[in-house]
């Protein structure tokens, strides 16, 4: 939080935290606010003699609250006590509701000063804990996580002059009360600064950006919001990186036999969708700008593209290829092996030498497309296939 103030206020602040407060009349305090309570309003004038009467360093010729109190999200509002009559005028007050008050306590108490703030989250919660409240104003939801968040929020900065906020400053001063405060001075000796730290403040470590060595996931360590994405995205990716046993596969393995692996545009949506995660996967290990299957949930708007899921013994899904019908690209006019993706455990197990044959029977002599792995490279000689390699040329 951050103040714009005067030099007075700085050094009237500075001084007085370093003092104790007198004889504190919490009990007076809390009666004045339950009668308010009732009225669903504070009152301006009633507000100064409250916080005076919790803190009395609050109390001082030369130091005014309320326009601190401004500078902190805090805005008062015109209330009218009701007319005796429709045609009779209106008082008019200014006026905090009661959750408002109890956010202006929590940012007081975060100056340092002794507010007894958790005696008035503790009065106001039961309106707001109920889970039928779905919507909270800035002052409930600072309510609703105030006992989690108490004392470690980031610093109060109150400062004259925000240029100089990157000035040197004298020494942290330690308070009894746990606080911590610095005082910027400027070339004159004239405060223009006054930082306040909570006294269980940590700084947050900058979220550091970390790879999963399991899914290759990047986000940012320490982040909740990115940690979360990623334990979503790794379970995703642990599908097809670590595939498990598939009993749809099994039943289309018993239906349709040797052509169970086979992906056509007429094929159900799951194969495309499991055609399509593996392209996916061949996108991300290749970086590729665009995934090479089109339709993750049908392939009925592509129709010249024919897929093969490979499969282990209990129908777990382990690598995929897609062949494309280039017989209108003058430069093949034929078929091309546009991609194929193993998973790594499932490397160099001869699982592509296994169907070799039945795709070269399918597919003729078809061209063999960009990226070529060095592996494929090797795979196709051993073939006596090192014809079929298409170099440099974008898919
Ligand atoms: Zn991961």
């Amino acid at each position: 939080m951050e103040i714009t103030t005067d030099e007075q206020t700085l050094q009237y602040l500075w001084e007085a935290l370093q003092t104790e407060p007198r004889r504190p009349r919490y009990h007076w305090a809390e009666q004045k606010f339950c009668e308010s309570l009732k009225r669903g309003w504070l009152f301006y004038s009633d507000i100064e003699d409250m916080l005076i009467a919790m803190d009395s360093r609050v109390d001082s010729g030369g130091f005014r609250i309320m326009p601190l109190v401004e500078h902190m999200g805090i805005s008062f509002e015109e209330v009218y006590f009701r007319p005796r009559a429709i045609s009779s005028g209106a008082m008019r007050f200014d006026a905090l509701r009661p959750e408002y008050y109890v956010y202006l306590l929590i940012q007081l108490e975060r100056v340092g000063l002794a507010v007894d703030t958790a005696r008035y989250v503790d009065i106001m919660l039961p309106s707001i804990l109920p889970r039928n409240r779905k919507l909270f104003s800035v002052a409930e939801l600072e309510i609703f996580w105030y006992k989690r968040t108490r004392h470690k929020q980031e610093d109060v900065v109150l400062y004259t002059d925000k240029s100089l906020r990157y000035e040197e400053y004298g020494d942290p001063l330690k308070l009894n009360s746990g606080f911590t405060l610095t005082l910027g001075l400027d070339a004159e000796d004239k405060p223009f600064l006054l930082m306040i730290r909570a006294p269980k403040y940590k700084p947050q470590r900058a979220p550091v950006e970390v790879s999963c060595p399991g899914c290759g996931h990047n986000y940012h360590k320490g982040d909740p919001e990115s940690s979360m994405l990623h334990r979503k995205e790794h379970k995703k990716r642990m599908t097809w990186l670590q595939p498990q046993a598939l009993p749809a596969m099994l039943l289309e393995r018993a239906e349709k036999g040797p052509f169970a692996e086979l992906v056509t545009c007429d094929s159900p949506a799951w194969k495309h969708s499991e055609m399509y995660n593996r392209a996916l996967a061949f996108k991300r290990e290749f970086h590729y700008d665009f995934t090479q299957w089109k339709s993750p949930n049908s392939g009925r708007e592509d129709p010249d593209v024919q897929g093969y899921l490979f499969t282990g013994e209990f129908g777990e899904i382990i690598g995929a290829c897609a062949f494309r019908n280039r017989s209108d690209d003058p430069e093949i006019q034929k078929w091309g092996l546009q991609w194929i993706w193993l998973c790594p455990r499932e490397r160099r197990k001869g699982h592509l030498e296994q169907r070799w044959r039945m795709f070269r029977q399918r597919f003729g002599n078809f061209l063999v497309e960009p990226p070529v792995s060095e592996a494929m490279q090797g795979f196709l000689k051993k073939q006596g296939d090192s014809e079929l390699l298409l170099l440099d040329r974008k898919p």
